[in-house]
């Protein structure tokens, strides 16, 4: 097929993304053209997410949507839902290709071998169990962060996710495939790097660790800081906490997953600690990081949660030294365990659970904000909104400051003047 123009759309984590990035610049290397997600394109590529009922929704809104501005375009539907729900994303109008996990970064080799016959379907049951490596072609400088992926699949099999059967199995990247990427995208000027992966603490490649990989990313010249996206509590090892705790490039920011607060729900989650191990993690890294922010993920209605097990992960939100929390409402998935596991709770009950933790999340990130009031703070400035500059602290805070010169790109130490709703506002002229 010929391809003139593409757009592309993701959802889903932060992977997702990173993916999406490495196959546009396939496209982009191939001389095609990338527009907007809005704009009429021959092509537009959909990363798609199964992580909740809600990722499948949106997939199925945005075709839709998509038909509605740009009926002649056609469909790629690739990833974590494609692998997993093929037949169900087949139906779906001008839907051309389904592409799964093992095949999807070749997605523009596959559109081109389309001889127009009929649709085609890429989904092989089986992902490979090898290590990888990504393409780097034809990095070019968008943002000011970058995410490098470095891992990908989970042995885990926690018994409500289905990742390891949308992703299969942990694997890793080869460590030098790593060190290229980083060197090009440094090149390309971007200064922060996240490390990504589903379960990054597993990393292993011909025995290389996740603290290899940092210590080498640490020697990459034009990088200034480094950030673990995500990472299982199990997996962290203690030099990390160290590391964050030095005088390097690791942001002082974890975010750790922590889904319930109650030993039985941990349990039958398949989970691999206890809610008394995982706050021994958490307590070390404040004693040991000065200014770390620590940030967790919480699933409620988990079958057969109890009003006192939610009320468990309630109080861990509220007294436990943790700064934010992504909620998520439970799921049933198809491939998941827990799909078999009989005492649901109700939809109202879950809504009002994930509610009740939402607003303890924003007490809790108000009060961190508020901490920072008065202190020193290295931000990396990356867009003008509304007439401010905003950025992030190495400790995962969003800034604005007003200027009237250009600071995309750029590393100021700014003093926090106070917080304002859920970001802090800083003073540039008091920065020292
Ligand atoms: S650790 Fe558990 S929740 Fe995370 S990807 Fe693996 S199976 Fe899923």
């Amino acid at each position: 097929m010929n391809i003139r123009s593409v757009s592309f759309y993701t959802f889903g984590c932060r992977l997702n993304q990173s993916e999406t990035a490495v196959i546009q610049r396939t496209f982009e290397a191939g001389g095609i053209r990338v527009v907007d997600v809005s704009q009429p394109a021959d092509v537009v590529v959909v990363n798609t997410c199964t992580v909740t009922a809600h990722g499948d929704a949106d997939t199925r809104k945005l075709v839709n949507r998509i038909n509605r501005l740009n009926p002649r375009a056609r469909i790629a539907l690739i990833g974590c839902q494609a692998q997993i729900q093929k037949a169900k994303l087949a139906g779906l109008p001008n839907v051309r290709w389904v592409i799964g996990n093992a095949r999807k970064m070749d997605v523009l080799e596959l559109l081109r071998e389309d001889d127009g016959s009929g649709p085609a379907w890429v989904i092989t049951p089986t992902i490979p169990r090898g290590d990888f490596t990504v393409p780097v072609a034809g990095i070019d400088h968008r943002h000011t962060r970058a995410n490098i992926k470095i891992q990908d699949g989970c042995d885990f099999f926690c018994s409500f996710c289905e990742i390891p059967y949308a992703r299969g199995r942990g694997r890793s990247r080869k460590f030098e495939d790593i060190l290229l990427e980083a060197r090009a995208l440094a090149a390309a000027g971007y200064k922060e790097l996240v490390i990504t992966g589903i379960n990054v603490g597993t990393y292993d490649n011909s025995g290389k660790t996740i603290l290899d990989v940092i210590d080498r990313l640490e020697h990459v010249e034009g990088i200034v800081r480094i950030r673990v996206s995500s990472i299982e509590p199990t997996t962290v090892p203690d030099g990390l906490i160290q590391r964050m705790a030095g005088k390097n490039k690791l942001c002082p920011h974890l975010h750790i997953p922590l889904q319930s607060a109650n030993a039985q729900i941990l349990k039958r989650m398949k989970r691999k600690y206890t809610p008394q191990e995982f706050l021994g993690y958490i307590r070390k890294a404040k004693a040991t990081v000065p200014g770390i922010c620590i940030g967790t993920d919480i699933i409620t209605g988990f079958p057969g949660e109890t009003e006192q097990q939610f009320l468990d992960a309630l109080n861990a939100l509220k007294e436990w030294p943790l700064d934010y929390a992504h909620v998520f409402s439970y799921s049933r998935r198809q491939m998941a365990k827990s799909r078999t596991f009989a005492d649901e709770v109700s939809h109202q009950t879950t809504a009002l659970r994930s509610q009740a933790l939402r607003a303890m999340s924003l007490r809790k990130r108000a009060l961190f904000l508020n901490s920072q009031a008065g202190t020193c703070q290295t931000v990396l400035f990356e867009q003008r909104k509304e007439g401010s500059w905003t950025g992030l602290t190495g400790n995962y805070c969003r800034v604005h400051a007003r200027s009237d010169q250009n600071l995309k790109n750029c590393f100021l130490n700014v003093k926090i003047e106070r917080a304002k709703g859920q970001t802090l506002v800083a003073d540039l002229n008091g920065h020292p």
